[in-house]
């Protein structure tokens, strides 16, 4: 029997930890109930990884979903599932922190709780079990799951664990058991929701109608929790080096937390308020260890919308005089389409121009304004203008379908949209500068209501409803002018 990549599973990467263990340390399993390569791309993992392995007291380490071939072989061999670094069974460690970023994955957190032998509901495990913890933007809404979590932490990791731990090491050294740890933890860390210490009840259309502590100190509302001085906060400063190429193979650099604009679909949108920025000695300290001590050939900056970063500029200049010298590629996601960003990248994509972003979301002008995305045709038109002026032929624009109030007419504005972007080409680059023919990529992703935002009640289509969405989309592209030069 073989495994497809089993790099995926061996450990031992570059900047790796490996610690002795020593009595009364906590050990911590760190999971991305994904597969390596996708997990190994997450810079909130990195970040807390980094974090505990700095306390002499805790070892982290990581663990990913297997791939099918695996699973299908632990199962058989009943091989329980390990951690990288120790190759440990997870079942052996006193936490096991699942990061929740999307819904999607939510069917892989019962594939790691069962292939670890750790019963699947929180009631029925006992002393032995690790306490599973749940994070990351799903945890703001835990409902659904709460039933499989001891614990939920509400909120940014780099505030509150250190006292969570802290707690958990006074009531082991005491012999407590883990309800006594859970019901200290609510009482006395922020940001925490212990789902077995409330009595919730649902209405009939599904919605809480109450949600009630069952233990006195218990709060009532759980606040999520925020790092303000984000210069200050945890970084690392060497990131693990994935021993195979991960879907972001390079050093991400945080600039800034939140977003300053209010789509209204958004959850990141909402859930990262306020907007924090890191000052550019911290950045420019980062950039520089980081690439020193991973040999990456990339970095790239990392933020909702790079745009807003009041130090854009500066940053950008000495990255380039930074990243020449160490032969490295500076990649800017999230950049707002204007002169200044185009002449960045400009420079930054020196040898070939690759395709440049759009985010309309909304085919007609009446559906953005309804989504609050505040890009207006014509800035969208300017934008793909100076592109193609500066000699990029290729544009991709993002948009959903399915949004509330969306009417045929706005999906027949993608096509249309997308139509007038090719013409534009035409009309503003002579024949003799042309870079070949213009090339549109317009995407549709299907929407999907999230929790706190202004959308979190709207419903979401049936498949039926957004298939045939797709087809008018595609229809109506036929019916362009330059249907052939949109994808
Ligand atoms: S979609 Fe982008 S610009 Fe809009 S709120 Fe979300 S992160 Fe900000």
């Amino acid at each position: 029997m073989s495994v497809s990549s089993p790099a995926r599973y061996v450990g031992g990467e570059v900047n790796s930890v490996m610690k002795t263990l020593t009595p009364g340390m906590v050990r911590f399993a760190m999971c991305f109930p994904d597969v390596y390569e996708i997990g190994m791309s997450h810079l909130g993992i990195q970040i807390l990884y980094d974090m505990f392995n700095r306390y002499d007291d805790v070892w982290c380490e990581r663990v990913y979903s297997p791939w099918l071939d695996l699973d299908k072989i632990m199962r058989e061999k009943k091989i329980p599932l390990f951690a990288l670094e120790s190759q440990e069974p997870v079942k052996n460690f006193d936490f096991l922190g699942i990061t929740l970023q999307y819904e999607m994955c939510y069917t892989n957190v019962l594939q790691v709780l069962d292939l670890s032998g750790i019963p699947l509901l929180a009631k029925d495990r006992t002393e032995e079990d690790p306490i599973v913890i749940g994070g990351g933007p799903c945890s703001y809404n835990p409902e659904p799951i709460a039933e499989f979590f001891d614990l939920f932490y509400i909120g940014e990791g780099e505030t509150a664990y250190r006292k969570l731990l802290d707690v958990y090491k006074e009531v082991k050294e005491k012999g407590g058991s883990r309800q006594e740890f859970l019901l200290r933890a609510a009482r006395e860390v922020p940001g925490m929701y212990v789902p077995s210490l409330y009595e919730v009840s649902y209405k009939e259309d599904g919605t809480i109608a109450s949600f009630v502590p069952t233990k006195e100190g218990v709060p009532a509302k759980i606040t999520k929790e925020i790092v303000m001085d984000l210069d200050n906060a945890p970084y690392p400063e060497k990131p693990v080096v994935p021993f195979i190429r991960a879907t972001q193979d390079r050093v991400v650099l945080e600039i800034q937390r939140g977003c300053i604009r209010g789509c209204r679909f958004c959850q990141a949108g909402q859930l990262y308020r306020p907007v924090r920025e890191k000052s550019l000695e911290t950045l420019k300290h980062y950039a520089t260890t980081m690439l020193d001590s991973t040999g990456q050939e990339e970095i790239s900056l990392s933020s909702l919308s790079s745009s807003d970063y009041s130090h854009l500029e500066e940053l950008v200049d000495f990255l380039m005089t930074t990243c020449q010298e160490k032969k490295v590629n500076i990649s800017l996601p999230s950049l707002r389409i204007d002169a200044f960003s185009l002449d960045v990248m400009g420079k930054v994509q020196d040898v070939k121009k690759s395709s440049l972003t759009f985010a309309p979301e909304a085919g007609s002008q009446r559906l953005r304004n309804v989504i609050n995305k505040g890009l207006t045709e014509e800035v969208i038109l300017k934008g793909a203008g100076l592109a193609f002026e500066g000699g990029w032929s290729r544009v991709k624009l993002y948009f959903m379908l399915g949004l509330p109030f969306e009417t045929e007419e706005d999906i027949r504005g993608i096509a249309e949209l997308s139509n007038k972007i090719a013409a534009l080409y035409y009309e503003v680059v002579p024949k003799e500068k042309r870079n070949g023919p213009v090339q549109i990529v317009s995407s549709t992703s299907f929407f999907i209501p999230k929790p706190f935002t202004p959308f979190q009640w709207a419903p979401m289509c049936t498949k039926e409803q957004f298939l045939d969405k797709a087809a008018l989309t595609k229809q109506a592209v036929r019916e362009q002018l330059n249907q052939k030069r949109i994808k």
